[in-house]
């Protein structure tokens, strides 16, 4: 599959015809007539998810309450599960677990690098990240930081956050200090994707630790963590994962650290034998060490159903039909939308990019509003960009094609210059 040449309505259609992954379609319930360019934020319903809801729900805890922990599984979902997406991501069994948030998967994985190298380079007290990075990862290693500096408040071991940006570049920030690197393989907002296995090879030469955050790569993106040699990843199972609303994300470590690592919520599920009721903590010796405590089984059971489908996909396939899709929409929206200010902010270079595409507008919350009211939907993130999830299992060019007319008369028209679309919403 590779980027069609012709980009009219007929043409695109013929595309359609002879795409390897179009019965994928079909595996997802989505609203008829509506295009959904946001499974980058909130993928889909899997086909089979309520049906699997319902069976949670109404057998394995209406009729086997308590026992189900043991007969239908539940206890094992964390491993069960992070075996399956370990196939997505190039982690091997035993490295993945699903639990808990992506936020609290980072901070556990923060601490556990950090506490690595305080027991090997204790001078090195920077925990470098940048400054596009999502809110959270920032947020999360500040706060990392504030409470080891608040511990060590009579010592000069002072740890600090570091921030790639436009004056400092990754190269230059990458010196001694740095115990730990913590970035977006796919950044969240334009779409750019750092080369993972060159920028984790440049980390460890420099002596730190790398975490990557795959919330908008797994999935999306062919991820080798174990070719990339990486040391963590977390990363969401709700987005290009179809998990359902804020189901469980997952954490994942490298082979090579799990005699060793430690993360500080040591909740009885990350204990070696949880029901020994033991008065002392012995963590677990592989990676349910990163587990906390009781997990979302109804949540986590959806999980299953997203991966299913994922792992029925060819990941080359999907990745090709992402690139052709994002460069037909690139091209359909300077073709047809010139004329109307909006400035492409993802990188063209298909190394370069993930799987969304965003511009930039003043007018973009508007516009985004406007598109919605029309049935396609796209989502908005600050300052002015117009982001749109180009997701391969669901989407065809024709859809991309009609998106990009709707785009186009809601700019000739003026459609979103109305009070009603620039009223903010608590969710953007
Ligand atoms: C979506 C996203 C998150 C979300 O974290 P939650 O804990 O699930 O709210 C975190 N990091 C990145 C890079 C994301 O894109």
């Amino acid at each position: 599959m590779s980027t069609p040449t012709h980009t009219d309505r007929e043409s695109l259609q013929a595309e359609d015809a002879v795409d390897a992954l179009a019965s994928f379609r079909g595996r997802f319930s989505l609203p008829e007539g509506l295009i959904y360019l946001d499974g980058n934020s909130l993928g889909p319903l899997p086909r089979g998810a309520a049906e699997r809801a319902a069976e949670v729900i109404n057998n394995e805890w209406g009729q086997g309450l308590i026992r189900s922990w043991n007969t239908s599984g539940w206890f094992e979902m964390p491993s069960r599960l992070g075996d399956k997406l370990s196939k997505l991501i190039g982690g091997k069994d035993g490295e993945t677990v699903v639990t808990d948030t992506t936020s609290l998967n980072l901070f556990k994985a923060l601490a556990s690098a950090v506490r690595i190298q305080q027991q090997e380079a204790p001078s090195r007290r920077v925990i470098l990240t940048e400054r596009d990075n999502f809110p959270t990862d920032i947020y999360i290693a500040e706060g990392i930081s504030d409470f080891l500096n608040s511990v060590n408040a009579e010592t000069n071991e002072h740890y600090e956050v570091r921030l790639i940006d436009e004056n400092l570049s990754l190269e230059q920030a990458l010196d001694g200090s740095v115990a730990v690197l913590a970035l977006s393989h796919v950044n969240y907002r334009t779409g750019a994707m750092w080369d993972m296995g060159a920028v984790t090879a440049a980390a460890h030469e420099a002596g730190a630790l790398v975490i990557w955050d795959l919330a908008h790569a797994a999935g999306a993106v062919p991820v080798d963590l174990n070719g990339a040699n990486a040391d963590y990843a977390v990363g969401c199972t709700y987005k290009y994962l179809n998990g359902g609303p804020g189901s469980p994300a997952f954490i994942w470590v490298n082979a090579r650290h799990q005699g060793r690592f430690w993360q500080p919520l040591t909740g009885w599920w990350s204990h070696a034998a949880p029901f020994a009721m033991a008065d002392n903590y012995t963590a677990a010796n592989d990676v349910r060490r990163f587990l906390c405590g009781t997990q979302p089984i109804t949540s986590m059971a959806m999980v299953e159903c997203g991966l299913d489908v994922s792992l029925d996909a060819d990941m080359d396939l999907v990745r090709a039909k992402s690139l052709a899709l994002a460069d037909v929409f690139i091209a359909l929206v300077r073709e047809r939308c010139g004329e109307f200010g909006l400035e492409l902010v993802t990188p063209e270079n298909h190394a370069e990019r993930g799987s969304h595409v965003s511009f930039r507008h003043p007018e973009g919350y508007a516009i985004i509003q406007a598109l919605i009211d029309r049935d396609v939907i796209g989502d908005y993130r600050e300052p002015e960009v117009l982001r749109f999830g180009l997701t391969p299992l669901y989407l065809s060019y024709t859809d991309i094609w009609d998106a990009v007319e709707i785009l186009r008369d809601i700019l000739e028209t003026r459609a979103w210059d109305v009070p009603a679309f620039r009223t903010r919403h608590a969710v953007t």
